[in-house]
């Protein structure tokens, strides 16, 4: 992500100055751990800065429309994120032990008085993505063992393990799956 840089003089320079920012970014997608996502309409945001005194603090929303793909069968699947941005940009690093402050719970305002506000509009987007993503409420999947996908196709991988006319049918109980557990009959 570009970075956005915002200068804390003039308009922030003194306690209790605030300077609210809305804005659109051009971004494509981001990643979230080894998932990629597409941003469809650009990343829209609206955030407040204040100074503390010895602090900007950023609060706010982002939002953007997404497409990620589905957990079960792959295809595209699409959300809105709705999320709060927060930024804690300290004038002087050392008020952070002080203050108990984590290292990710922090930036510093740059020795030529700007903080840059990209960081915590991508975190904004990244705690509101979900984890496992479905593309449509009772999406089907995908065999998992031929691999069709059961929203449009129909296999008979089920059938044959069932079916009594199959010749391998007595077979059946005594190959179980490599996922099923051996019933106690087998032991
Ligand atoms: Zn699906
Ligand atoms: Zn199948």
């Amino acid at each position: 992500m570009q970075p956005i840089i915002i200068s804390v003089f003039p308009a922030l320079g003194e306690p209790g100055d605030s300077l609210s920012l809305q804005g659109k970014l051009d971004e494509k997608n981001y990643t979230v751990g080894f998932d990629t996502y597409e941003i469809l309409d650009g990343i829209t945001y609206d955030v407040t800065l204040y100074n503390s005194g010895h602090a900007i603090i950023l609060s706010g929303t982002v939002t953007a429309s997404v497409r990620g793909e589905c957990s079960r069968c792959l295809e595209p699947a699409d959300f809105e994120i709705e999320s709060q941005a927060e930024g804690y940009y300290l004038f002087d690093e050392s008020a952070a032990e002080e203050q108990g402050l984590e290292e990710d719970e922090f930036e510093i305002v740059t020795s030529d008085e700007t903080i840059d506000i990209s960081n915590a509009i991508m975190v904004a987007l990244t705690i509101e993505t979900p984890l496992v993503l479905f593309c449509k409420k009772n999406c089907k999947g995908l065999c998992p063992r031929c691999g069709v996908d059961l929203n449009y196709e129909s296999c008979s991988c089920d059938k044959e393990v069932v079916d009594p006319t199959n010749p391998f049918a007595a077979l059946a109980g005594m190959f179980p799956w490599p996922s099923e557990e051996p019933s106690a009959e087998d032991r």
